[in-house]
């Protein structure tokens, strides 16, 4: 999974929370600042600390010490940790304050054969957002094989993930993410999230790994 706006999230050998782009209280009208202080500060935190923890323990095997029985848990802790590691670092840049951008020229054509049409694209992305069983994401991503947009639903932070993708946009659906403004109504939080779309981002993302036609 290549992220490439992720670079910030990694310095110094160790994988690190890199600071929000923007203030806290930018992410308004969608969400407030206090949700996004806690869900940066307290939960993204802690899957940056649980990938390097995670990380360190199958270094110390790999070096001789530890038990393989722990091997299997660890590998585990790694992909779920860095799996929300690396997707909150795209969900802080996948919306903002301004609902004015549209996608590049080339992105919005590559939307529409995939999806008939913009509408299109918000129909099925707000569909799979919804229908996420639980804790999870959806993710507007490239797939290389077919240089094609799919949009993916994935189950906590890496189950159902496909490989060979570059997410370019993604939607955190776990309740900690939405439940201070909008409770039970997830409906609305994704609503407010499409409305608010970084589509300039996206944009740069796609530009970034997607033009290969
Ligand atoms: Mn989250």
């Amino acid at each position: 999974m290549d992220i490439h706006c992720c670079k910030e999230g990694f310095a110094g050998g160790c994988y690190i929370l890199p600071p929000l782009p923007c203030a806290a209280a930018a992410y308004e009208p969608v969400l407030d600042a206090e949700t996004v202080r806690l869900h940066h500060d307290i939960h993204h935190a802690a899957y940056v600390a649980g990938a390097n923890n995670a990380l360190l323990q199958l270094q110390q095997f790999a070096s001789g010490s530890g038990i393989a029985g722990t091997v299997p848990c660890d590998t585990a802790n790694l992909a779920f940790n860095l799996g929300g590691h690396l997707l909150h670092c795209l969900y802080w840049h996948s919306f903002c304050s301004s609902a004015e951008s549209e996608p590049g020229a080339e992105l919005a054509a590559a939307i529409r054969e995939q999806f008939g049409s913009m509408d299109g694209f918000y129909r099925l992305f707000r569909a799979v957002a919804l229908g996420v069983q639980g804790s999870g994401w959806a993710l507007l991503a490239c797939e290389h094989m077919s240089k094609r947009l799919l949009i993916f639903g994935v189950h906590r932070h890496q189950d159902a993930l496909v490989s060979g993708i570059t997410p370019l946009l993604a939607c955190d659906v776990w309740e900690h993410a939405y439940y201070l403004r909008y409770k039970n109504n997830r409906a609305a939080y994704v609503d407010a999230f499409l409305s608010h779309i970084n589509w300039s981002r996206v944009t740069e993302h796609f530009n970034g790994c997607c033009q290969h036609k």
